[in-house]
């Protein structure tokens, strides 16, 4: 009896958790056009190829706008205005004087933040409230960061005479995209680097609001160039004889196939490619708050974060416990409608993402796990997956081994730090991993022996624009953030 009042509370906890009343952002404060040309020169310019594509919003399925599509006669004249730039105006602007231009673009961006929030939300599928409180701010940090460093780079790198290495071709993905494009901008041109950039085909719009910016802003003509496009428009970018440094993020498919288009030739390359990071909870861990950090680790963002806490490792005598707690916890978590502020879990980016990561939940099952998934209800329209976890998971299965990029997590256990150090660097990735322990000497013992670039204690998916980012084997090479990502767009010359 007593048993069955414990399950009535528990189910009118989570009921009233999922029927919050809706509390959507309002579209307004954001203007879309209908068609977004290319952004060269400093000048929106229509596309040689006068091919254009539609971006829609992945939680509705709704067309929200056409994106031109650049060929490789675009990419051409970027390159070409991005080349002119660093050799008539760019690299011989004082530092200082470059440094008030990413200062102003940073405040931009600050005032233009709900409207970039929005976007981002519209175009990606990702919560409001993400965009809102780490998207567009931690975006803007970036600007500020790396506009602090213009006028220094003398006292980081000591004793040393640096230079810029030219024109920067820049790739990125579609989970972060203002975030990653300010990752990527920022220290390029504070180095005194020219840009030609291309965001991800399914997400463009913040880029391109980011190129309004930048032309609000005056920034010289052809210091940044923002050019839309598909996989074809970054090879273009990647193949073009006058750029001097590929900055890419993406997948470790993509990546390999870059890397091969470089050899030879003396083109610069970051990589930041996918991942699979082992989060770790041993038995003296504060028990809920690591579920909390498990929860944010695999379902912040849809589970698109190449960083992803996707591999849950427990130690065996707390394994019943954490299961159990991040069952009840998954009941909890709001999926649904990205632009109500309750949400906790948006839309999946794109068709084609749901369809793989319903693949791996298939595979999942046949490999013998046992899934368990939210008993919440999903909108019928749009691309939505409900937040899933695997337990009876062994090491060689397919959901421990591969990224999924999903709303999946695969649990095992453990019984010795030997062990949990083998199993979770037992992975072709190593961009980053968890430890959830009180112990300060455990800590260190896992932070020397794990093949992570990231490596967080009592927490997860913490992002700071000061600290180096980047990753081990398929994970890639080169870091990004902090004093670290000065590194990569600059030759040290005596
Ligand atoms: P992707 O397919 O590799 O695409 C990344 C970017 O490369 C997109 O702009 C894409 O254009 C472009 N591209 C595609 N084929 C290309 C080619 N042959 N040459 C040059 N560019 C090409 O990856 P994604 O599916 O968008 O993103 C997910 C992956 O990114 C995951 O594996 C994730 O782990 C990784 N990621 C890594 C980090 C990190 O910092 N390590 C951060 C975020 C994401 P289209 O979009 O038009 O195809
Ligand atoms: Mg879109």
């Amino acid at each position: 009896m007593a048993k069955v009042a414990k399950k009535n509370t528990l189910k009118l906890k989570f009921d009233s958790a999922r029927n919050l009343a809706p509390a959507p952002e309002s579209k307004r404060a954001a203007k879309i056009d209908p068609q977004y040309d290319l952004f060269i020169n400093g000048k929106f310019e229509k596309p040689v190829s006068k091919k254009y594509f539609a971006t829609i919003n992945p939680a509705t399925e709704e067309k929200l706008s056409m994106i031109a599509e650049a060929n490789t006669a675009d990419v051409n004249k970027a390159v070409k205005s991005a080349r002119t730039a660093y050799d008539k105006t760019w690299k011989k602007m004082p530092p200082a004087e470059r440094a008030k231009y990413i200062y102003r673009i940073a405040r931009m961006i600050q005032e233009r933040a709900r409207e970039f929030a929005i976007i981002e939300t519209l175009d990606g599928g990702k919560p409001i409230r993400e965009s809102r409180d780490f998207d567009v701010p931690t975006a803007a940090n970036h600007f500020f960061y790396y506009a602090g460093w213009a006028d220094k780079l003398e006292y980081a790198f000591p004793n040393r005479k640096t230079e810029p290495l030219g024109v920067a071709g820049q790739i990125i993905p579609w989970n972060f995209p203002l975030l990653m494009a300010a990752w990527k901008i920022a220290p390029a041109l504070a180095c005194g680097n020219t840009v030609v950039l291309k965001p991800a085909e399914n997400t463009s719009l913040t880029a391109l609001k980011l190129a309004e910016i930048i032309q609000e802003a005056d920034l010289p003509p052809g210091v940044v160039n923002i050019i839309t496009g598909a996989g074809a428009t970054g090879a273009a970018i990647v193949n073009h004889a006058d750029i001097n440094k590929i900055a890419f993020t993406g997948s470790t498919e993509v990546g390999k196939i870059i890397q091969r288009a470089i050899a030879g030739t003396n083109k610069k390359a970051t990589l930041e490619l996918g991942g699979k990071a082992a989060n770790i909870i041993f038995d003296d861990a504060p028990l809920d708050q690591a579920v909390e950090g498990v929860i944010n680790g695999i379902f912040f963002n849809q589970g698109h974060v190449c960083c992803a806490g996707s591999r849950l490792y427990v130690q065996e005598s707390v394994f019943a416990a954490v299961v159990r707690k991040l069952k009840d916890r998954l009941e909890t978590l709001i999926v649904g409608d990205p632009m109500d502020k309750n949400t906790d879990i948006g839309a999946i980016n794109s068709k084609a993402q749901l369809d793989i990561i319903n693949k791996y939940i298939k595979i999942g099952q046949q490999e013998g796990a046992e899934m368990y998934q939210s008993s919440c209800a999903i909108p019928k329209k749009g691309f939505y997956c409900r937040p899933t976890i695997f337990t009876n998971v062994a090491q060689s299965n397919r959901i421990a081994q591969e990224e999924i990029f999903g709303p999946v997590l695969a649990i095992q256990s453990f019984r010795t730090d030997d062990e949990v150090i083998e199993k979770a660097n037992n992975s072709p990735y190593g961009l980053s991993a968890g430890v959830w322990t009180d112990k300060g000497s455990k800590i260190f013992n896992l932070t020397t022996k794990l093949r992570a670039g990231v490596i967080w204690a009592n927490t997860f998916n913490k992002f700071d624009p000061t600290s180096p980012f980047g990753g081990y084997k398929e994970s890639g090479y080169g870091r990004e953030g902090g004093l670290h990502g000065l590194s990569a767009y600059i030759n040290l010359i005596k």
